[in-house]
């Protein structure tokens, strides 16, 4: 078995805290599963055996809106089975699984209807297979470079805390010359991560946005300025930096708000943070499906999804997406990329979408 050198996740001041456990009694036959038992009793959080991760029926709630609060608040330890990765476009060729699900109460999350009825989240104790299986994947597709996303279906640095995953997955790739690991958070819980032997293998970004959309779309994530801290802190570890400004959404004053996003990292990043930055830019989409799931769980949400004023996008998987009209996109993405520029010449803006 492979060791880490990291003994204990480090858990930083305001930290997720669960308000329920459940564990797959095999989980703690693995150390990371033990390690999350003995800490959830020192800190007196109550916990509960369940036969299989995917099937909590008995949580605590009496509609079905405190029930989706409640699981947000709910972790559940068990074992990864499905050890075949899904697809990442376009930000990298597969997703690595470690976590599903996340804390966080973005109203346009697309976990509300990739996860259905299960929000609560879960992590998997079974690291050493789940990196044995990328091995996998990273020899078939040598001599070409194999990028895992890990942040497809969670956000890992939120967790990380608790599970300590995103540590080995990070040291795991500092070790493989065709393997790079990539995330994305919105939480800034990455003190753990600064000493690690990285070989600029993983890259990590940033979601960022106007302060309309933080301030009105994201609950229960880091504020802006914990996000740049971290991000300073991480440029300063030497890791590949980015950032990922979605969802890009059209809202009142719409371009001074993007303006000001830019103005403030690049007075919030240190010089040599800028060299190598990668901006990933995505606009707004949701589904019907998303819609009708999002008005239910935020009733309240100031988030416009009419689809009167959107274009409907195809779906390679059946159900399309409605996204901006062309004329709206590409101001959107001409005026960003414009500040984008501006204050970082040497940036690459990866992608568009
Ligand atoms: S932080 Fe990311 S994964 Fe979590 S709710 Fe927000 S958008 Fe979804």
């Amino acid at each position: 078995m492979r060791t880490t050198t990291m003994e204990r996740p480090v858990r930083t001041k305001g930290s997720f805290v669960p308000e329920l456990v459940y564990f797959e009694p095999n989980a703690l036959d693995y150390p990371k599963g033990q390690r999350i038992f003995e800490w959830v009793k020192e800190t007196g959080i109550p916990y509960r055996m369940t036969t299989s991760h995917n099937r909590i029926t008995n949580l605590p709630g009496e509609t079905e809106l405190e029930q989706y609060k409640i699981a947000k608040r709910t972790l559940v330890v068990g074992i990864r089975k499905t050890l075949k990765f899904d697809t990442s476009k376009p930000s990298a060729e597969y997703a690595i699984p470690i976590a599903t699900g996340c804390m966080g109460h973005c109203h346009y999350c697309y976990l509300q209807t990739t996860l259905g009825a299960k929000p609560y989240i879960r992590v998997y104790v079974n690291t050493d297979a789940i990196m044995e299986a990328a091995k996998g994947y990273i020899e078939e597709r040598a001599p070409e470079i194999t990028r895992f996303e890990a942040a497809c279906t969670s956000d890992p640095v939120g967790l990380e805390p608790i599970t300590g995953s995103l540590a080995e997955l990070i040291e795991f790739m500092a070790e493989q010359p065709l393997g790079r690991l990539r995330f994305v958070t919105k939480f800034h819980h990455v003190d753990s991560l600064l000493n690690l032997t990285h070989n600029g293998n993983t890259r990590i970004r940033f979601s960022v946005n106007s302060k309309y959309v933080i301030k009105n779309f994201e609950p229960a994530t880091s504020s802006f300025e914990q996000r740049i801290e971290a991000a300073a802190k991480i440029a300063g570890a030497g890791y590949p930096l980015g950032f990922i400004i979605a969802p890009i959404i059209w809202h009142d004053n719409w371009e001074e708000g993007y303006s000001e996003l830019l103005d403030s990292l690049a007075k919030a990043l240190p010089k040599e943070a800028s060299g190598g930055l990668t901006f990933e830019l995505i606009q707004h989409r949701f589904t019907k499906t998303a819609k009708s799931v999002i008005e239910k769980r935020y009733p309240k949400t100031k988030l416009e999804m009419d689809i009167e004023k959107r274009k409907y996008k195809w779906g390679r998987w059946g159900q399309g997406k409605y996204v901006y009209p062309d004329e709206q996109a590409y101001a959107l993405r001409m005026h960003i990329s414009e500040r984008i520029f501006e204050h970082f010449p040497d940036a690459n803006i990866d992608y568009f979408t």
